[in-house]
Order: C-alpha cells, then structure tokens, then sequence
C-alpha cells in the first residue's frame, strides 16, 4: 500500500511528500489504515520501524476533523512517552506532519520550565506529547483537561512501565471521556502489557513488525 491509497488530506500528503517519505514502512501499512478506521492498536515495533510516524499521520488526520479548539480546552490528543528524548523526537515528528494543517503540538516534560508549559497549554494546542508525570502535574494544576481528548498514544509502554509510570499512566487513562481511540506500542509484549491492553483498550487490532 502506498501513502496515495490511504485517502489522506492534502495538506498531510504535501507533508509527508516534503519530508521524502514516498513509501510506507511495514508498521505504517498496517497501523495508519487501521488508526484511521477508528479501531484501537496495539503494535508490537521498536525504534527504527516507523512507528512514530504510524501514529502521528492519523492523529493528525483525527485533529483536523475535530471543531476548532475554543479557548480553555484542553486538546484533542496526547501521547505519552517515557523519556524527554523521545518525547521530542515525537513531537518533531508530529509538527512535521501537522505543517500545513497547522495543528499545534506542545511537548511537557518533566526537568523544562513549568511556567512555560503552561503557557502553551493554556494558549490552546491539539495534540501534547508529554511524559506521564509532569502532563499529570499539569492536569492536576487545571492548566489544561481531558475533556477533549478523544485519540490517545502510550509509546514504548514497557520502558514506561519499567520507570514506574503505571499509576500516572492509569490515572490519566481512567478520566479520559468516554468515546476515544487509544494506540499502545511496545517493544516487548510482557504479561504487565497485555494486561494494560486488556483493560484500557477496546478490541484492538494487533500490529506487528
Ligand atoms: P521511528 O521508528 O518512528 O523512530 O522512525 C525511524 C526513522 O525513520 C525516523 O528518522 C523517520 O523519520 C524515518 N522514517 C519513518 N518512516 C519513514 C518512511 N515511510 N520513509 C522514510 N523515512 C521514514
């Protein structure tokens, strides 16, 4: 399957088209399709796969189709990674795809100014790419809010598990609202995943490469 076959928008085509993507990855065949269909993923992928851009492209398909961000909402996607290093290299990705669609993308992360941060939240941005403690922070301080938030990615969860993130992860996932699409990656598929998965993920389709 080729990215021309996947009925994306045009601004998102010009995108991947000015970052030299011409084909899909074998993780980007399967999950973009899927993710775009609504159904929840659960992908088995390292780095080096694609992965970011698997989710990234119908997230920000899914921002676009949402009603403009009013002032004081929170937005409409979040992803959780476990370290600041990833979480930038998400976010490069998504404002690469999110370029002419001009969909606005803040990343929170535990060690940078906090003022700032909420600064960008409470300006209004469509997808936050966060680690889980200091998005909780910011939940907690009413800086931004779920309320919106309808498309949801856990990214290399058992690295997120392993640095003790699963209460974090299971308060923000507890008081999501009720209609949303969630995606959990993994590099490995421990019993501690699967359970993850079984809880928080609504028949998913598994992805793997
Ligand atoms: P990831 O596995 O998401 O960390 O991606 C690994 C690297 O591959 C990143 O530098 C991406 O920019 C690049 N990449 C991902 N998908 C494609 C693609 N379809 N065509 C060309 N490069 C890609």
């Amino acid at each position: 399957e080729s990215f021309e076959d996947m009925q994306l928008s045009r601004d998102i085509m010009m995108d991947i088209r000015l970052h030299e993507y011409t084909k899909p990855t074998p993780i980007q065949a399967q999950a973009i399709p899927t993710a775009l269909s609504g159904r929840d993923i659960l992908g088995c992928a390292e780095t080096g796969s694609g992965k970011t851009a698997s989710f990234s492209i119908p997230m920000i398909a899914h921002c676009s189709n949402q009603p403009p961000l009013k002032r004081g909402d929170g937005p409409f996607a979040v992803v959780l990674a476990p370290t600041r290093e990833l979480a930038q290299q998400i976010a490069d990705e998504c404002k690469m795809f999110s370029h002419s669609s001009k969909m606005r993308t803040c990343i929170i992360v535990g060690g940078a100014p906090i003022q700032e941060q909420r600064q960008m939240l409470r300006q209004g941005v469509e997808v936050v790419v966060a680690t889980p403690g200091r998005f909780l922070d910011h939940l907690q301080q009413r800086n931004t809010n779920l309320q919106r938030v309808s498309y949801v990615v856990l990214d290399e969860a058992d690295r997120m598990l392993d640095m003790g993130f699963e209460p974090q992860i299971r308060e923000i996932l507890t008081n999501l609202p009720e209609k949303h699409q969630t995606l959990l990656f993994s590099a490995t598929m421990p019993e501690e995943i699967e359970g993850l998965a079984n809880e928080y993920l609504n028949k998913p389709v598994r992805v793997k490469v």
